[in-house]
């Protein structure tokens, strides 16, 4: 196996490209938020399946809808330095006209913790328990949505702005990081990490069910990026 992930990401590494935007345009909507499932058991290792509507990406020109979140402790990918961010979300997205055998796209977002970070979720948790205040408890019997989430809050803002920063990433060709490994997945990993304030790490905590997998090698991977030196 050659093409493995998560691996370590640089800027002196990488290749910006021309226009980025025929690779990737991230269409969720800023504030809407969607309804699904999410199984808090250790087995499922806590996915949150959207069941309804499903927020959108272009990639290379196909429309892909997302179709699950989660969250790693301590993340996969290591972006600039050498040492990992506290936790990493991924977007897990399947073209909108395709089954489970189709390539993925998945985006991830690192994070870390800082004081000054404006509380994510206001009066929503991360993953909200539908008619519930205190994030990522199961109810097991439940046999529609559960829970809802706002995908776009997870991404990093756009500086001096409240506008969710869609547009700077690396990108490059992968695996899934847990069993089966299969080498059919294209990464998209924001540049900066989005903050969570400390008050707020416990729901995070309490979310992420996914260990992180250790650093693979690039072989003769390239590594591409939407922004500048
Ligand atoms: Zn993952």
């Amino acid at each position: 196996m050659s093409s493995q992930s998560p691996i370590k990401l640089k800027i002196e590494s990488s290749i910006e490209i021309a226009q980025p935007h025929d690779l990737l345009t991230i269409h969720y909507p800023a504030t809407q938020s969607f309804v699904g499932k999410f199984d808090g058991n250790a087995s499922s290792h806590g996915n949150f399946e959207l069941g309804g509507t499903k927020p959108k990406i272009v990639y290379r020109g196909r429309k892909y809808k997302l179709v699950k979140i989660h969250i790693h402790e301590l993340s996969e990918h290591v972006v600039e330095g050498d040492s990992p961010s506290q936790f990493e979300v991924h977007f897990v997205h399947i073209p909108v006209h395709g089954d489970g055998s189709d390539p993925k796209v998945v985006l991830g977002v690192l994070y870390k913790e800082c004081e000054q970070a404006d509380r994510l979720c206001g009066d929503e948790a991360i993953i909200a328990p539908l008619g519930h205040e205190d994030g990522c408890s199961t109810d097991k019997d439940a046999s529609g949505p559960t829970h809802s989430v706002t995908p776009a809050r997870f991404f990093p803002r756009l500086s001096d702005s409240s506008e969710p920063d869609f547009d700077s990433w690396y990108y490059y060709e992968g695996s899934l990081t847990s069993y089966p490994y299969s080498e059919d997945v294209s990464w998209f990993v924001m540049k900066n990490e989005a903050v969570v304030h400390p008050d707020e790490t416990r729901a995070f905590k309490r979310c992420s069910q996914q260990h992180a997998r250790g650093l693979q090698p690039l072989e003769r991977r390239l590594v591409l990026r939407s922004f500048g030196e």
